[in-house]
């Protein structure tokens, strides 16, 4: 997590104590970062995303990401996939940013799945809950093109997260609840890859996580720390030199 010191940045962060922390140990491991900046824009154009990304965007990448993200947009929030990044702006904050946090930080969680499987999950789109078909409506594409589809999809996916994470839960079906836990499980599984040790003299026996994974309790170590590892402010700098993951991702 990156940003600034400020009532915005404070506000979001409390924010993420909805959210499992599976899901952000899960997105920690894959090297997916959230950033706070002042303008959304400000993130995509800048040096660490171009790092991020591999290349930096064009002069209309720039302008697209300054007429749609800017301030005075009214975007609250965005999950941008070719940088893996959850960015939230700080100049100008949503009354209410709970859910649109959420909800991208759904899309974080569930697009990668999505955009590879959708042609799997579309049935789904039989059968949905009133909330989120008023969401569909809202705007999003409603043709039966590979791309409408697959944005339908991802919309479901995202807005059925920030559903459970606030509660509401009961309002998915079974079908649909099942799908979302499915790829949640399988992205925290596909996040760990344990290796394992056994001693052949003492029996100890061990298993090994990638050390940059770990998380580390803040505090000295001799009483337990309940609460959830502390997202510090700084991040792991490392991350923002780190190329993302690739972007689209390949077809299964
Ligand atoms: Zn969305």
């Amino acid at each position: 997590m990156f940003g600034p010191e400020n009532m915005a940045v404070q506000q979001y962060e409390q924010l993420f104590g909805y959210a499992p922390l599976a899901d952000l140990r899960g997105l920690r491991k894959r090297g997916a970062i959230i950033v706070m900046t002042t303008t959304i824009p400000d993130w995509l154009c800048s040096e660490e995303a171009k790092e991020r990304r591999g290349r930096p965007l064009t002069d209309d990448e720039q302008t697209r990401a300054k007429r749609e993200y800017g301030p005075e947009t009214g975007t609250a929030a965005i999950y941008d996939p070719q940088t893996d990044s959850l960015v939230l702006p700080t100049g100008e904050v949503s009354p209410d940013p709970l859910h649109p946090v959420l909800h991208e930080l759904g899309h974080a969680l569930t697009l990668d799945r999505v955009w590879r499987d959708f042609r799997n999950l579309r049935w789904l789109l039989d059968n949905l809950p009133q909330r989120i078909q008023d969401h569909l409506a809202s705007g999003y594409p409603q043709g039966d093109d590979d791309n409408a589809v697959r944005s339908r999809i991802a919309e479901v996916f995202a807005e059925a997260y920030a559903m459970v994470l606030a509660g509401r839960d009961v309002e998915l079906t079974p079908d649909l609840a099942s799908a979302l836990v499915g790829i949640l499980a399988d992205m925290s599984q596909q996040e760990m890859s344990p290796s394992g040790s056994i001693d052949p003299d003492t029996g100890r026996t061990a298993t090994y996580v990638p050390l940059e994974t770990m998380i580390r309790e803040s505090g000295t170590g001799d009483q337990t720390d309940p609460r959830p590892p502390q997202l510090t402010r700084a991040g792991d700098r490392r991350l923002l030199k780190r190329k993302a993951r690739r972007w689209p991702p390949s077809p299964q």
